[in-house]
């Protein structure tokens, strides 16, 4: 099959969470299948250059419709790990894919609407005829909808969309201008059933005009799946989701098992599996080195996350300073793009700076990231909602005990060691579901309590979660199916 996946984010050249390791992990495996994939990203300023080969100029003539006139694009091709990568270099005085980042300014709804209308042009004018089309997030909804309302009529009939929603909490809300800009038929487009945002009648809402106009639409778990069409999770799509169930359901992501095994990963002193379990020591013992933790006969908790509101902030600090309190250690290695989130979370660093049993690091750090998955014991995921989390089944991987919040993609993966329904060799971790301090102690301490009393029994757990399967294998087989089924 002929792929053309279109994302924002690709791991590690553009990552700013999971969905980078979504499209990395999901293209090599469709590719590594036999299937034809190509990648096509927006040539950002800050793409990590070092990681993408070969780079080089393919067409230097892509005007790109905008408004009344076009914007003049190149378009350059080099290989991320294996992955055949496109790259949209926009020539104008909006500076794009120039701001330094992947998101965060007032434009990015404009942003991304072009560089949704760039991957079709040049889709069309390089007379590629893609079987399916894997759109990611609110970024490449426009896609579909352009390909049903121009694209198909100028021949590309008979390729079909496949639409992933990473996260509904980020939808991109916009204006009519953005239909505008595309030489949509906005007065046609802004209907009820189709693009108008569900909340507020003038707006559009790019996350809906995929979900309207794709073959198909998945999420990340099967967990989340349901919040989103069921509770307030959706966002205001519950209706829109409900209305498309036909063509809707959750596939689990995997994990990039080259990326992320303790059995291979080079971040770590020395390489373990669940039989050379105990050489897991040594990471510790490199963590508290790089992160100034003493050396001491006490269960490590942390935090790897970036810290939103979505990712359960004030359990996390509540974790800390209730960790600390149970004789443990803690490492939180954390990214916060709000300032006073950022000033909180450094006056928690300020307070627990002296202690050797603590170590805050904030900002965005991927090598200190393997090293506290293979030397933590515990990691601790409180989230408010999580559509799939990969930072659990990573540390299951290094034999690093999840503690989560039973919502989306945890409740999906993390079995509790006590309460699960699953036989003993299924559960792996602990889970709580109520969203407060209670309710966090409550599975954050049954963990620190097994570590210190029942260590062969946590031993045991630690192994349950590596050997689970969470490779690519399976969910790769899931979409190549709703891929064969939207073709036929
Ligand atoms: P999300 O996509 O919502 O951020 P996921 O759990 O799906 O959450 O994916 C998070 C990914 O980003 C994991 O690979 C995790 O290791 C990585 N990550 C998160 N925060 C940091 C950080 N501060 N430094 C390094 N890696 C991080």
């Amino acid at each position: 099959m002929f792929i053309v996946m279109a994302s924002p984010e690709c791991a590690p050249i553009a990552k700013a969470g999971g969905l980078g390791d979504f499209v990395h992990g999901l293209c090599r495996e469709l590719a590594s299948r036999g299937n034809a994939v190509e990648l096509v990203l927006p040539k950002y300023d800050s793409l990590r250059f070092d990681r993408i080969e070969d780079l080089h100029k393919v067409h230097s003539d892509l005007w790109v419709p905008f408004y009344d006139g076009a914007i003049h694009c190149d378009v350059e091709y080099g290989e991320v790990d294996g992955i055949k990568c496109f790259f949209i270099d926009a020539h104008s005085e909006h500076g794009f894919f120039n701001r330094g980042k992947i998101y965060g300014d007032a434009d990015d709804p404009d942003r991304f609407a072009f560089f949704s209308r760039a991957v079709m042009e040049l889709l069309y004018k390089s007379g590629k005829h893609p079987d399916i089309i894997h759109c990611n997030d609110w970024h490449t909804g426009l896609m579909p909808v352009l390909l049903y309302e121009i694209y198909a009529g100028l021949g590309m009939d008979r390729t079909r969309v496949c639409y992933s929603l990473h996260n509904v909490g980020h939808q991109g809300w916009t204006g009519p201008h953005v239909l505008h800009m595309n030489g949509l038929d906005a007065g046609r487009l802004m209907a009820a059933e189709r693009l108008r945002d569900p909340g507020n009648p003038g707006a559009v809402n790019l996350m809906k005009g995929g979900i309207v106009f794709s073959n198909f639409v998945t999420t990340v778990s099967p967990r989340y799946a349901w919040e989103i069409q069921h509770t307030e999770q959706g966002m205001g799509l519950q209706d829109v989701l409900q209305v498309h169930d036909h063509k809707f359901g959750g596939v689990l992501n995997g994990i990039d098992y080259d990326t992320w095994s303790p059995q291979r990963d080079t971040h770590l002193p020395v390489r373990y599996g669940p039989e050379t379990l105990p050489e897991k020591a040594k990471s510790k013992t490199a963590l508290r080195a790089r992160t100034g933790l003493a050396e001491d006969f006490k269960p490590l908790v942390a935090v790897v996350s970036r810290l939103d509101r979505q990712k359960g902030v004030e359990l996390i600090r509540h974790g800390i300073y209730y960790a600390l309190e149970q004789g443990c250690q803690f490492v939180l290695l954390g990214s916060a793009s709000s300032p006073e989130v950022n000033a909180d979370f450094q006056r928690i660093k300020d307070d627990t700076d002296a202690s050797p049993d603590c170590h805050l690091e904030l900002g965005y750090d991927e090598d200190l990231a393997h090293l506290i998955y293979a030397g933590a014991d515990m990691i601790l995921i409180p989230s408010v909602y999580e559509p799939c989390g990969l930072t659990q089944m990573i540390a299951m991987q290094y034999g690093c005990v999840p503690v989560a919040r039973r919502v989306g993609g945890l409740a999906d993966t993390v079995f509790d060691a006590n309460y699960s329904d699953r036989p003993f060799e299924e559960r792996n971790g602990y889970v709580f579901d109520d969203f407060t301090y209670a309710g966090l102690e409550s599975a954050l301490g049954r963990a620190i309590g097994l570590w210190q009393r029942y260590p062969e029994y946590f031993r045991q757990l630690r192994v349950n979660g590596m050997r689970q399967d969470h490779s690519w294998n399976g969910p790769a087989q899931h979409y190549l199916d709703i891929y064969t089924h939207i073709r036929t």
